[in-house]
């Protein structure tokens, strides 16, 4: 038997199929065709934001998102992410700047400003397991210093905070569809934003940067396909279900592992609409009597496969411009103790009881 830190949705295979029939009459693959608008539509009401466009991946729609903004110039962002982020940053022409992280694992807005220099054009934040930036903070300091915000939203699908959907935060928010993450259309993504003029911008951009027929700017290829789209349509019927089974299993987590001694557990925002995306664990080692790596080694032993996510940081691998983990220790030692437990939909009560037993043997 074995357990993996994160297992896709999956609709029955009668349910896909009877999705994708479609697209033997109408033959339309790609290209923003009619499955695609029809998720767009639905995705626009699910995330409670003003304006979606939907991409072929979570990364690429990062980049474009820089792009759309036309940045160029230093973005502030954590180091405390996946690879996706920094790489969109450079691959866009930009330089990242690193800025430490709080106790709740996302960037430390009281540092920002200490960070900003005539180059500064951008704040990038990630909700980090799903758990989010103080977004009006941030929001704040942004106007304060005419900066535009971007949030990597990959793990924050469907979390909503003061009555809003996260997406609706910020500048342009990105939401990565990726088979691991809580809805996913195999790999997907999108941009959500508030300004309706950058619709034709991020819409060209994702098109080679073509517009009926004229090429009007710089662009790329990164538009989501028509079976991408069946899939999340089939996905979206279940999401709800989906997140009340993650939630169950979440709280048996909290239950068995809270006032464990030398396992911190994450808090989240008060007041946030959830979504139970990961089960994010810290192991002191000191009080714990392992560290992170050995309970990972003695869990895999047992055939449960927990991840070391994020680690290494990105600011770690020279590749990224330089070494910067000077400045950000909390993220450094974070990443150094940090180890993600198995969730997902369906994952039951006894498949958790015994990845506890096991972690606390
Ligand atoms: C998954 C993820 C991405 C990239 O999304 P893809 O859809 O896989 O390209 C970016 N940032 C974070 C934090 C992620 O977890």
């Amino acid at each position: 038997m074995s357990i993996n830190v994160t297992r896709s949705s999956m609709p029955s295979y009668e349910e896909y199929c009877e999705e994708i029939k479609t697209i033997w009459d109408t033959v339309h693959l790609t290209n923003m065709g009619p499955i695609h608008n029809k998720l767009k539509e639905q995705l626009r009401e699910y995330l409670k934001v003003q304006n979606i466009e939907l991409f072929v991946n979570g990364h690429l729609a990062l980049y474009t998102a820089i792009r759309a903004l036309g940045l160029k110039g230093e973005i502030i962002t954590t180091p405390f992410t996946f690879a996706s982020t920094t790489n969109a940053i450079i691959q866009a022409g930009c330089t990242p700047v690193y800025c430490d992280i709080k106790d709740d694992y996302t960037i430390d807005e009281s540092r920002i400003e200490s960070l900003i220099t005539e180059n500064t054009v951008a704040i990038l934040g990630v909700h980090v397991y799903g758990n989010i930036c103080a977004v009006n903070e941030i929001q704040h300091i942004a106007d304060k210093h005419r900066l535009k915000v971007i949030y990597d939203a990959a793990h924050a699908f469907g979390v909503e905070y003061q009555g809003r959907g996260i997406g609706d935060y910020g500048d342009i928010s990105m939401f990565s569809f990726h088979a691991t993450k809580v809805f996913h259309t195999i790999e997907g993504g999108c941009l959500t934003f508030r300004d309706n003029t950058l619709a034709e911008k991020i819409f060209q951009e994702r098109n080679f940067g073509v517009a009926g027929e004229a090429l009007t700017r710089f662009g790329t290829n990164a538009k989501m396909n028509e079976f991408q789209a069946a899939m999340g349509i089939c996905n979206l019927r279940h999401i709800d279900e989906e997140i009340l089974t993650r939630k169950a299993a979440f709280e048996h987590y909290e239950e068995r592992l809270a006032g464990v001694k030398g396992i911190k557990l994450l808090k989240f925002t008060d007041g946030l609409k959830q979504n139970y995306a990961y089960y994010p664990i810290l192991v002191e080692p000191s009080d714990f009597g392992a560290d992170r790596d050995t309970v990972a080694i003695k869990l895999g032993e047992q055939g449960i496969f927990a991840r070391k996510y994020f680690y290494p940081l990105v600011s770690e691998n020279k590749e990224f411009g330089c070494d910067m983990t000077a400045n950000t220790p909390k993220a450094l030692a974070l990443s150094r103790k940090i180890l993600c437990l198995p969730l997902y939909a369906h994952l039951t009560t006894e498949e958790i009881d015994l990845i506890c037993d096991n972690l606390l043997k």
